[in-house]
């Protein structure tokens, strides 16, 4: 059976209102099909204002919703003194299903360290939440290709490393509940993504990785940068690449619209 791809919506700090983030949710549908295999899994990680409301709509709670919803940052206690923060237990009983942890966004702007993302990836798998891991480099030479990569590999086993530290001592269910988006920091931005065969390299990889170094098998790994409605075809196609996670695009209701459109074309 193939693994069943996935698209994260990161709608990073967007929109500026509850009324249009409510607009912008209702372009947010899986084409009906009868196909199983082509029911993607579309998760829309929010900005945590309005997680609240759009987690009481239909069509993201129970079973057959159309898409589930994903926070974009978690702390890692579930409870005490931490003005601001939001506790994995808090979004699993709002009925979040996805947390994105470590975007190099919060790494570079909030100060995240590997060893804060770490306790927030353990929090989260122990809440039976689905982490969604970023790694990336940030840099690449287009020059100095295959040396180039070879640091990017690099660079990621060690994110890796820190980041799952003491995973494989959880008894949850790590495997389905770990995915890992590889998002090139210099791809970020929605200008130049990855092209799909480095990305594809990369993200043979990262599973080697996970499975030599963690012995974790079977977690999907999606790739994520500059993805739009003219290149998810590509990504998509790969059958190791098990979904993407899309920014700037995730804005656009057309782009929405033609990037679930394409992808519920491709198995
Ligand atoms: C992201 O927010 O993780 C991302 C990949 O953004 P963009 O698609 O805009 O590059």
């Amino acid at each position: 059976m193939s693994v069943k791809k996935i698209l994260i919506f990161n709608w990073k700090m967007a929109p500026q209102s509850l009324s249009e983030a409510k607009r912008l949710l209702t372009n947010y549908k899986r084409p009906i099909t009868n196909n199983e295999e082509n029911k993607k899994e579309i998760v829309v990680a929010s900005p945590s204002v309005y997680l609240v409301y759009l987690s009481s709509l239909s069509s993201v709670v129970g079973r057959k919703s159309s898409v589930k919803l994903g926070a974009q940052d978690v702390f890692y206690e579930n409870s005490g003194a931490y003005t601001g923060e939001i506790s994995p237990k808090m979004l699993k009983n709002l009925g979040v299903k996805y947390v994105i942890i470590g975007h190099s966004e919060r790494r570079k702007y909030l100060g995240e360290t590997d060893e804060m993302i770490n306790k927030k990836v353990l929090a989260v798998l122990k809440a039976g939440l689905k982490v969604i891991l970023c790694v990336g480099e940030p840099t690449r030479s287009i020059k100095y290709k295959v040396e180039s990569i070879k640091q990017a590999k690099n660079y990621i086993k060690k994110q890796l490393e820190k980041d799952l530290k003491k995973v494989s001592n959880i008894k949850y269910q790590v495997s389905r509940n770990l995915i890992v988006a590889y998002e090139p920091v210099w791809a970020i931005g929605g200008s130049h993504s990855d092209t799909p065969e480095d990305a594809l390299e990369m993200i043979k990889y990262i599973k080697q990785t996970l499975n030599s170094k963690f012995y974790i098998l079977n977690s999907r790994v999606l790739y994520g940068g500059s993805v739009n409605s003219k290149n998810i075809g590509d990504f998509l196609k790969r059958p190791e690449i098990d979904g993407a996670l899309i920014g700037h695009a995730s804005l656009k209701v057309e782009e929405v619209k033609k990037i679930i459109e394409i992808a519920s074309k491709i198995v």
